[in-house]
């Protein structure tokens, strides 16, 4: 059974004192021992974080990492540096550097390798956006940003990868996708994992919804048989963000 992971992408949100309000307020909750939780803050506050979590099944997250070793390469942050603060995690992809950076799908996959090659385990994402999605051609996107992964990495490596959907209509707009249309999205990646990868990567791999989840909509996307978790943004930085984790009890 794939176990249930649960990020929190603070994304260019927070400062020291609301950081270690919101890590403070999982420190002192009651988490379900069975979900995996990642919180990626700002990098300027990475260290922060750890030192700030006490929660065994808490870890922390970068946002993004780059894909060369080191160098003149201003403004980026290495892979080897963060395995050198003890960070074992990386957002990847997000739609939002995507669109406002301009990666594309084969630097998105680049990184991915890169990362993975440095010992990270990456949460990669993926997405369509209203106009794709309303001529269509959801899937065919998202097939799309997987065969660029996929030209990149194999093997062992998919086990370093958690997927999040996230439909970028649906992020930071209180839109949230329906169950169904998550749940869609999200069997047709497993499909296409299962026909172009292999059938343990399909049974294996956590897909992650991420657009809009909140406290009170977490439990029913919850419940689906591909949905395994959340990538979360604005309600991670609030208290609900534990009822998000604990979608499952
Ligand atoms: P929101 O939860 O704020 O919609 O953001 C989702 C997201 O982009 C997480 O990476």
């Amino acid at each position: 059974a794939r176990k249930f992971f649960v990020g929190g992408n603070f994304k260019m949100n927070g400062t020291s004192e609301s950081i270690k309000k919101i890590i403070k307020n999982l420190n002192d909750s009651k988490l379900d021992s069975n979900v995996e939780v990642v919180i990626a803050p700002p990098a300027l506050y990475l260290q922060l974080a750890k030192a700030e979590v006490k929660q065994p099944t808490v870890q922390v997250s970068a946002q993004n990492v780059y894909d060369k070793p080191d160098g003149a390469f201003t403004g980026e942050i290495s892979v080897s540096q963060l395995a050198d603060s003890d960070i074992h995690w990386t957002i990847l992809g997000h739609s939002e550097r995507r669109t406002l950076l301009g990666e594309t799908d084969e630097i998105v996959a680049s990184k991915t390798k890169f990362a993975i090659d440095g010992g990270l385990s990456v949460v990669w994402c993926c997405g369509e956006s209203l106009a794709e999605r309303e001529a269509g051609n959801t899937v065919a996107v998202v097939e799309r940003q997987l065969a660029a992964l996929a030209a990149k990495i194999s093997g062992a490596d998919w086990q370093k990868v958690v997927i999040a959907y996230e439909p970028i209509w649906a992020i930071g707009t209180g839109k949230v996708a329906t169950v169904q249309q998550a749940q869609e999205a999200h069997e047709a990646i497993r499909n296409w994992l299962k026909a172009k990868v292999s059938d343990d990567v399909a049974e294996q791999t956590r897909i992650l919804y991420g657009g809009s989840v909140k406290g009170d909509n977490s439990k029913d996307l919850a419940k689906e048989k591909d949905i395994d978790g959340f990538l979360v943004g604005g309600a991670s930085l609030k208290p609900e963000f534990v009822d998000i984790i604990n979608s499952n009890l």
